[in-house]
């Protein structure tokens, strides 16, 4: 006699068992989609199945039979909803209330089995008889002869499950997923027709065992290869876009291990992808590294957001500043189970960055200069007078040092003038210093009222020259983060051409109007009014741009120096035409820091100077 049915039950099951195995490891690596998951399940159940089939045509007694095949059907009811609940998830067509009203169908079903003496299938108990099966093997017959109520409600279920197989499989095909379509139809072909097939043996048309078993291990294996297939392809697609980003671009899982790594990632680390999956950071970079990324990822994760970084590492002995973008990849439970990092090389691009910086400096620089280098014949005025007056204050003590009775207390008097007029004189030096200083100041805390009064004090002896009523309307408190040489910078430049502008204008009428106060949306605003010369609408929009000027003299670039220092600052400056039509009115805003706030320096009492004679 040749045992051929049994070892063939034995081998199918533990089939089904390595396929459970070997979905189930995929799925655990790829929690964000539930298929394999589902078909690991599906495959284990199927492999009990086949061996409750074994145990039955093995039974010894009556009772035997009749537990063993009550276990059958128990597993014949959880398959019968994993199956619609695994093709929903394949197709996609998922259908909420059909796989609900399947799980309760099914749920009595296994209940009634339970309950019921001798199970679904038999209404008594029954009475073992053998079958010979051509090649010779005896097994116990599995047929039924009297079937009960509850079977028959069963294969209601079944033609629910049948129904909605093929409608989500020809769904699939309809919308163009021939490959995934086919896979599932030859597979649905087979396991059906298995089950019809059953079904003949069952009700006494065909005299032979059932082959259900077969039919669904053969569902299992057409299903197992066309998952594996799609996985590697879309493995391989996915690998191929990614190697031709121009991004690095890795995954790693919760522990930081790489999961996958582009090509660009591997030429910069000179490594293979089979070198780098499965290690983590620590293995690659030194602590220093390993840490920033950590840190990084840690608060990516703690957060579930997507964030960007900039990271700096040395690949090849070379510097590389990368922008990352990180975010959490989310299982099906928008629980995170890995990090994705697409990071940008901008290493060139910083470079240029600073080159562009160093010549906007160098810009407002020269800007500066050439702006100072037209008052400083008023400001050698604004020297030479206190200069005169310490020689006159020194040469009045030397001679009431000559006589013998020297009034000490006329002579302390002296020095004192000395002593301030000497500070007035160093004041003003200092403030062409700081104006005229080359190296960037780090940003500190400045009052834009003070910036404007330092700038006012400069051009002091410039005002009587031109003969200009200057009305400064200063609210203090205007306290900004900012560099204030800029700030004076963009002051001076305006007022300047305030000056440019009202240079042909009839004397005795000049007005320079000089207003900082605070906006209600936490800006500081200054304003500079002329009654100058004006602009004529048509070229309000272009007098920003940098080379425009209408100064014979002039190069165009004070304007697009004042802009591109106040946008620095995250401010916003732009010009108006005064409303009576005289002259125009400069605005600038710049977001104030109320975290501090400075007392004004009260302004210096200035003895009112003679009027400088212009050639
Ligand atoms: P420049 O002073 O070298 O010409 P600017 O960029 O400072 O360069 O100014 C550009 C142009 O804007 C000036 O040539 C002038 O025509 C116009 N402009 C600037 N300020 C005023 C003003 N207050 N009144 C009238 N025109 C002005």
């Amino acid at each position: 006699m040749h045992e051929f049915l049994l070892p063939s039950l034995y081998t199918l099951s533990g089939i089904s068992l390595y396929a459970a195995l070997h979905h189930g490891l995929i799925g655990i690596r790829r929690p964000f989609e539930q298929t394999h998951i589902l078909f690991s399940l599906l495959c284990l159940f199927v492999s009990f199945y086949i061996l409750t089939k074994a145990l039955g045509y093995k039974a010894l007694t009556a009772q035997q039979l009749v537990e063993v095949r009550r276990g059958e059907v128990m597993l014949v009811c959880i398959l019968f909803y994993l199956l619609p609940t695994f093709v929903s998830k394949y197709t996609g067509v998922a259908s909420r209330r059909l796989l609900a009203g399947l799980a309760i169908f099914w749920g009595v079903m296994g209940l009634v089995n339970l309950l019921l003496p001798y199970g679904i299938y038999y209404i008594e108990m029954p009475t073992l008889t053998y079958m010979v099966l051509p090649w010779g093997e005896t097994v116990v017959d599995l047929r039924v002869i009297q079937l009960s109520r509850w079977h028959n409600i069963g294969w209601l279920g079944l033609v629910f499950v049948m129904g909605y197989c093929i409608y989500a499989c020809l769904d699939l095909y309809r919308r163009g997923r021939n490959g995934r379509a086919r896979n599932l139809g030859w597979g649905l072909i087979l396991f059906f027709s298995s089950i019809l097939y059953s079904g003949a043996v069952t009700y006494g048309h065909i005299n032979f065992i059932h082959l259900a078993e077969f039919g669904f291990f053969g569902l299992l294996m057409i299903m197992s290869l066309g998952l594996t297939g799609i996985l590697r392809s879309h493995e391989r697609r996915m690998q191929a876009v990614l190697n031709h980003v121009p991004a690095v671009i890795y995954m790693k899982d919760l522990d930081g291990r790489y999961l996958l790594v582009n090509r660009l990632y591997e030429s910069f680390l000179n490594m293979s992808n089979a070198q780098v999956i499965g290690k983590k950071d620590s293995e690659l970079f030194s602590s220093k590294f390993a840490e920033m990324f950590h840190i990084n990822e840690s608060s990516v994760l703690a957060n579930l957001i997507a964030d960007e970084f900039e990271e700096t590492l040395y690949l090849n002995g070379e510097a590389h500043t990368f922008q990352s973008l990180k975010f959490p990849l989310l299982d099906f439970e928008g629980l995170p189970y890995a990090i994705c990092s697409i990071s940008t090389d901008i290493t060139e691009s910083r470079h240029l960055d600073q080159e562009m910086h160093l010549l906007r400096r160098k810009i407002w620089h020269a800007d500066r200069v050439t702006r100072t280098g037209a008052i400083t014949a008023s400001l050698s005025h604004e020297l030479s007078q206190p200069l005169a007056a310490i020689l006159s204050n020194a040469q009045a003590g030397l001679r009431f040092l000559a006589h013998d009775d020297t009034d000490l207390e006329e002579l302390q008097a002296l020095l004192q003038d000395i002593v301030r007029d000497d500070k007035r004189a160093g004041a003003v030096i200092n403030g062409l210093r700081a104006m005229l200083k080359q190296q960037e100041s780090p940003r500190e805390i400045i009052d834009l009222s003070q910036c404007a009064q330092d700038v006012l004090e400069l051009l002091h002896s410039e005002f009587i020259t031109r003969n200009i009523e200057v009305e400064p309307n200063l609210t203090p408190g205007c306290t900004l983060l900012a560099d204030k040489a800029q700030i004076q910078q963009v002051i001076l430049n305006l007022i300047m051409n305030a000056l440019e502008a009202m240079a042909n204008q009839p004397a005795g009428s000049l007005k320079l109007k000089v207003t900082v106060d605070i906006q209600s949306e936490g800006k500081a605003c200054c304003c500079i009014q002329d009654n100058g010369e004006g602009i004529p609408p048509e070229l309000l929009g272009r007098i920003f741009d940098g080379f425009y000027t209408t100064k014979a003299q002039g190069m165009g670039v004070g304007l697009a120096v004042c802009r591109s220092i106040v946008e620095a600052h995250s401010g916003h400056i732009w010009v108006e035409n005064n409303d009576d039509g005289k002259g125009v009115t400069f605005h600038f805003t710049l977001p104030i820091d109320t975290s501090y706030k400075i007392p004004i320096r009260p302004s210096r009492k200035r003895r009112k100077l003679p009027s400088l004679t212009t050639t």
